[in-house]
């Protein structure tokens, strides 16, 4: 129960605040209609009573600031009005239907959609964030103005974010810093993203913002000396040249020093921009001219001068940076814009949101352009932690700006290859790509590009991407791109083969495939839990499943009449062994990353435990693990990107047992055979097999028998060596 006093108090501060809200408005859109806004400054009212924040202060302070905030964007009434009632779904008893009756479908709709918002838990595991993030620009691109109300809304509780616990504390200040920070940065709302960094750096690392606070603190007094007689200096020569310009400076923000700190590992000191000016002038032109008044005056520091009017970076910031180095030795970035560029800066897409005065800019068109791009890049990334690091790479663009032979400004992330700047220019121009002259000379295409660059793209109309490209592109469209045309036609080869491996074993049995029906292949696909026949027959090419097993399971008889367990398309001598001595031993082995390959040991060399070992995908029959030395592996590696790694397992239960045949070269004396096998089975080995032939007291001895490893072999192999009249052992590949 609230007091008559309690709520008298409060009235009187909301009722302040609202009056500040309307006046706000009034002052940045003085032809808006704020009935919409008082209406719902009187719900919120209604709904909120009683409720209190942390902080102890009526809820209702939460609405109104959050509306103050887009207020100050220079919003318009029906952001504002969503943004009082931002909170009124999740909080209290009013529904959607209700926000939808009272103040109509566009309100309604941004407020369902902060809502939706609001209940996406970014700190859950990384595949359900990854999922998160994607609702979150979906929203974005249906309405900017859900995010804009969700970025005041955060603004509000980081300033307010002392009153939380602290494990509450560090969870919302990552969140800030992870997500909200890149989306403003990301919208060229270059003041919220500053103040949602240092206030998400101060709760999330409270250690390191009070040494760089401290490091900036001990400097500040010396610093605000040296940039006032600089800021003089250049005052007076800008008034000498006759060019009007606002001159301020100030000390770089403590996030982004602390983020140089650790990436370049330097001191305080050796910040280049830890004190920045910026001019801010009345023309396009005055930039320029102030630009060269700087340098007459301090000397350049080389590689820092970047002219982001010519070349605005992706978010559409624009402005002229340099870092000068003063006859003292103590260097200062200084940036150069005109006033239309700072407001562009400072607000981004804020700054030109005009929903009553007509369509939106271009500008504004570019940058939801932009969301929209994003958003269709990352719809077929199905790898969560892939999805958040191309993500980031889109939010946190580290730019190179190369060109076109014709002059055209391509921006690409730091690294990126001439793929990357193929796959910009079209996709058919990054499917077809073979080769790349940069600055006029062939470079290969894992070249690195650099700023400057101009890059003219080889192509060849038959040229396909490959599977390879995809370590080498930095950018996410091309790695989207890359993948997408991988997955469409390595799935159609599959199908294929899959239909021609079903076929052939089918033969086997005499069972047509025309008499198996569409609704058996359906029911078996499902058996396996895939959605239709193409996935089982896609299964089978990638070698998951064999033909015999899918063939068991659509014809029971075929599979009751089938010699023995095995795999498929094995010679007849293979199939004998495997009856007799039971037991494939390809679980032995594993396929490093992925655990449902059909794995087999290839019959070319049949490698044994120990032995150095390659995977190689073959065409419908799951991975053949060859021996390294083995000289069809050669010819088969001419397709790099179907070999893949594996490994011996690990020796679990009974020992393995690899069959292993030698031939014996020896003398044909008087008991040569019993020498052979007691050597053999002493070392605690069963033989398979045995045959011998003689001509002309020469004798060859073929054993077949069960080798646990590569040293075992060895040791037999020295043994059977020892015996006087044995002239050579040989290992035959075959079995
Ligand atoms: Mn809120």
């Amino acid at each position: 129960m609230t007091t008559l006093r309690e709520q008298f108090a409060t009235n009187v501060l909301t009722v302040t605040k609202f009056r500040e809200l309307l006046r706000r408005m009034h002052e940045n859109r003085p032809n808006d209609d704020v009935e919409l806004v008082r209406k719902a400054y009187e719900f919120s009212q209604r709904y909120h009573s009683g409720q209190q924040r942390a902080s102890g202060e009526p809820y209702l302070v939460h609405p109104l600031e959050v509306a103050l905030v887009l207020a100050e964007m220079k919003m318009d009434a029906v952001a504002v009005a969503a943004g009082l009632l931002h909170d009124s779904v999740e909080d209290t008893v009013i529904t959607i239907v209700d926000i939808r009756k009272e103040f109509g479908e566009q309100v309604a709709h941004i407020v369902e959609g902060v809502t939706k918002i609001s209940q996406i838990d970014f700190s859950s595991r990384e595949e359900q964030q990854a999922e998160n993030l994607r609702k979150m620009m979906l929203a974005m691109v249906d309405d900017i103005r859900v995010v804009l109300i969700k970025l005041a809304d955060r603004l509000h509780n980081m300033r307010t974010l002392e009153h939380l616990q602290p494990d509450r504390q560090q969870k919302i200040a990552k969140e800030t810093l992870d997500i909200y920070g890149p989306i403003a940065h990301r919208l060229g709302m270059g003041k919220i993203r500053g103040e949602l960094e240092d206030l998400g750096f101060r709760y999330l690392d409270p250690i390191a913002y009070d040494q760089v606070g401290e490091a900036v603190e001990s400097r500040r007094k010396k610093g605000e000396q040296f940039l006032s007689s600089v800021e003089h200096v250049l005052r007076d020569k800008l008034k000498e040249a006759g060019i009007t310009a606002n001159v301020e400076s100030r000390i770089k923000r403590l996030y982004s020093i602390h983020k140089k700190l650790l990436k370049q590992r330097i001191s305080v000191d050796q910040v280049y921009d830890l004190y920045a000016m910026r001019v801010i002038t009345r023309s396009v032109q005055d930039c320029y001219a102030v630009l060269g008044i700087v340098h007459n005056l301090w000397r350049p520091v080389p590689g820092r001068i970047k002219d982001f009017i010519a070349m605005p970076r992706p978010n559409l910031y624009q402005s002229l940076h340099t870092s000068v180095i003063t006859e003292e030795g103590t260097s200062f970035e200084i940036q150069i814009r005109t006033e239309e560029m700072h407001r562009m800066a400072e607000e981004g897409i804020a700054a030109h949101w005009k929903y009553k005065d007509g369509p939106v800019s271009a500008q504004d068109e570019q940058r939801l352009a932009w969301l929209r791009q994003v958003v269709e890049w990352q719809r077929d990334v199905s790898d969560p932690n892939e999805f958040l690091s191309t993500l980031k790479i889109d939010l946190y663009p580290e730019e190179v700006y190369t060109f076109t032979p014709k002059g055209k400004v391509v921006v690409l992330p730091r690294e990126s290859t001439p793929i990357d700047f193929a796959y910009t220019i079209h996709t058919e121009v990054g499917h077809t790509c073979v080769g790349a002259k940069v600055n006029g000379r062939m470079v290969p295409l894992r070249h690195k590009l650099h700023s400057g660059d101009i890059v003219e793209i080889i192509t060849q109309p038959a040229h396909k991407p490959s599977r390879d490209w995809l370590g080498v592109v930095r950018s996410s469209r091309a790695r989207n791109k890359i993948k997408h045309w991988l997955n469409i036609h390595q799935r159609e080869r599959a199908i294929e083969i899959g239909k021609k491996l079903v076929d052939k074993e089918a033969r086997k049995y005499r069972i047509s495939l025309k008499d198996i029906k569409d609704g058996d292949w359906l029911r078996v696909a499902l058996e396996y839990g895939l959605g239709q026949a193409d996935d089982l027959m896609a299964a089978l090419g990638y070698g998951k499943y064999s033909a015999r097993q899918v063939l068991g399971k659509l014809a029971p008889a075929a599979e009751a009449e089938s010699p023995a367990t095995g795999v498929e398309d094995e010679s007849a001598i293979g199939s004998v062994v495997r009856r007799v001595f039971g037991g494939d031993h390809s679980s032995a082995i594993r396929v490093k990353g992925q655990g449902d390959l059909l794995v087999y040991r290839a019959r070319c060399c049949n490698p044994i435990r120990g032995e150095a070992v390659v995977g190689y995908v073959t065409r419908g029959k799951g991975v053949a693990v060859h021996s390294i030395d083995c000289p069809n592996v050669v010819n088969l590696m001419y397709e790099p990107e179907r070999r893949i790694d594996v490994e011996w397992g690990k020796e679990e239960g009974a020992p393995s047992a690899f069959p292993v045949k030698l031939t014996v070269f020896c003398d044909d004396r008087f008991g040569m055979l019993k020498q052979i096998t007691a050597v053999i089975s002493d070392s605690k080995t069963n033989i398979r097999n045995i045959g011998a032939r003689t001509e002309n007291g020469q004798a060859n001895v073929e054993i077949v028998m069960e080798i646990e490893d590569l040293k075992h072999l060895e040791s037999i192999i020295q043994g059977v060596r020892k015996i006087p009249g044995v002239h050579d052992v040989q290992r035959l590949q075959r079995v």
